[in-house]
């Protein structure tokens, strides 16, 4: 069963919004304070959070901010002031979405079950695997190591994300300034010979033969494709 997380201090609001659920099919816990909705957000794995705002002690945006440096959770935010609005638009990623008090519970419900929907859609499809067999070659991702023959080859941090994306997206080519800010980002330092670099050293670290690649193909004028 889905559970979800009700951080508000209202017992009356917290409570309408638990029955809702339950009639729906959702599990819920109740968070008074902010600070014990972030205990209870990061010790259990909700499948959405609905956060109050107006909070006694750590407000709804401040923790927000804190629950997303570790959650990817859709967070809802309820909120019973018109003025709140802009802010939560203005908020950038934090919130997925808002809802106004006085709020039609079946409005809430709907909302809920979308973004539930939503994000399980966005991480079905995300979904890597977590060891990758090619030939002779294994990566790791749960150790983020990489074998050859069973023999560990030690891989930079950036040389093994460029591998394990390659790698866990086969048969697809990537252009340079695809890969770069992929693996390197947009603000980062740099330019697509970076790319070509690390490329020349996962060659020469997986490769029999670099200049004859079996496992990372250069694609003339494009750029490069892991062939499954
Ligand atoms: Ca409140």
């Amino acid at each position: 069963m889905q559970s979800v997380l009700i951080i508000e201090d209202e017992k009356d609001i917290a409570a309408l919004e638990r029955d809702y659920l339950e009639i729906n099919g959702f599990k819920s816990d109740i968070a008074t304070t902010g600070e014990e909705g972030l205990k209870l957000a990061t010790a259990n794995s909700y499948s959405l959070i609905l956060l109050d705002l107006m909070l006694p002690g750590i407000d709804g945006f401040a923790l927000c901010e804190k629950l997303r440096e570790t959650l990817d959770v859709p967070i809802l935010m309820v909120t019973a002031r018109k003025e709140d609005i802009d802010k939560i638009r203005g908020f950038g990623r934090g919130a997925d979405d808002y809802i106004v008090k006085p709020f039609n519970p079946n409005e809430l419900i709907a909302r809920v079950k979308a973004h539930i929907s939503r994000y399980d859609r966005l991480t079905k499809r995300d979904k890597k695997p977590n060891e990758i067999h090619m030939k002779n070659l294994t990566v790791d991702h749960g150790s983020r190591r990489v074998f050859l023959d069973n023999k560990e080859k030690i891989f930079t941090a950036k040389e093994y994300d460029l591998l394990y994306f390659l790698a866990s997206n086969p048969n697809i080519v990537f252009t340079k300034e695809h890969l770069f800010e992929q693996i390197w980002g947009y603000d980062a330092i740099g330019d697509n010979t970076t790319v070509t670099v690390h490329i020349r050293k996962i060659r020469e670290k997986i490769e029999e033969n670099p200049s004859l690649p079996q496992f990372i193909e250069t694609i003339w004028g494009v750029g490069y494709r892991f062939q499954k």
